[in-house]
């Protein structure tokens, strides 16, 4: 199937309408409560959505942001999260071309999307995403030939015990929990789709780019104001920069040492 205009732009509306549905796990999932229904209610005044104003996207920008019934606004985020589901369709296609490795590739990206909103308002990585996933990356690998089910076993092994051997390195010499349970089990599901390389990979771009963060939220904000930074969120944008620049980005660092 050629990659033209019309395919890339069906495939982003495809994602944007699978970002909807992200939403609903965002706000539901830490809630307990069922994402197959029953209809979403404002969180304001209760009243419910109606269809033609649960467009993705669309509709937020009909509606200029704020509920048709009580006027409250709308969180942005609704529409930046298919926003993002939609780009990384798109994105997809193009690193993989119409493979079933693109779609396995933004399964896992879907369900990281979730973890990173869920994990920055409730500071939680619910099992009912990681646990699944785990066996569902393992699964996968033993149906395609992109990551052996070797592979896969082993990324399960050096994501789940790599972090928790840092974890208790940690609080052995900090006396101080540094990581939850929660990211171990993330990183062991990416394990499972990324095999071993993947997930070191992962863990490395994720506390780099943490710790940058981490630095610039220090020197940013006031003291007396300590702001919980999960790590969750970052070991997303590890395995997302793995999927899309990892080969290119472990060339580039070995480079280094090639010419020393
Ligand atoms: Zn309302």
């Amino acid at each position: 199937m050629p990659l033209d205009t019309y395919t890339l732009a069906v495939t982003f509306l495809f994602g944007l309408a699978v970002g909807s549905f992200l939403n609903v796990c965002i706000h539901r999932l830490p809630r307990s409560m069922s994402i197959s229904g029953p209809r979403s209610l404002c969180p304001h005044c209760q009243a419910v959505i109606r269809w033609y104003d649960n467009i993705p996207f669309l509709s937020y920008l009909v509606l200029r942001g704020r509920c048709r019934k009580c006027g409250e606004g709308i969180s942005p985020r609704y529409p930046l999260v298919e926003f993002v589901s939609g780009l990384f369709t798109v994105a997809v296609l193009l690193r993989f071309g119409f493979e079933p490795v693109a779609a396995v590739m933004y399964a896992l990206i879907c369900a990281l999307i979730v973890i990173t909103f869920i994990d920055l308002d409730h500071q939680i990585i619910p099992d009912v995403i990681t646990l699944p996933g785990i066996a569902l990356g393992l699964a996968l690998s033993f149906v395609l030939p992109d990551v052996s089910w070797k592979s896969s076993l082993l990324g399960i092994l050096v994501g789940g015990g790599g972090l928790l051997a840092v974890a208790w390195g940690y609080s052995l010499l900090t006396g101080k929990d540094g990581m939850g349970g929660g990211d171990v089990k993330l990183l062991a599901m990416q394990g499972a789709f990324l095999g071993p390389g993947g997930v070191l990979f992962t863990l490395m771009a994720g506390a780099f780019v943490g710790s940058l963060v981490g630095v610039t939220l220090m020197l940013v904000q006031k003291q007396d104001r300590k702001m919980v930074v999960p790590f969750g969120p970052f070991l997303a944008i590890g395995a997302i920069l793995y999927i899309f620049w990892g080969h290119p980005l472990v060339a580039w660092y070995m480079g280094f040492f090639r010419q020393v």
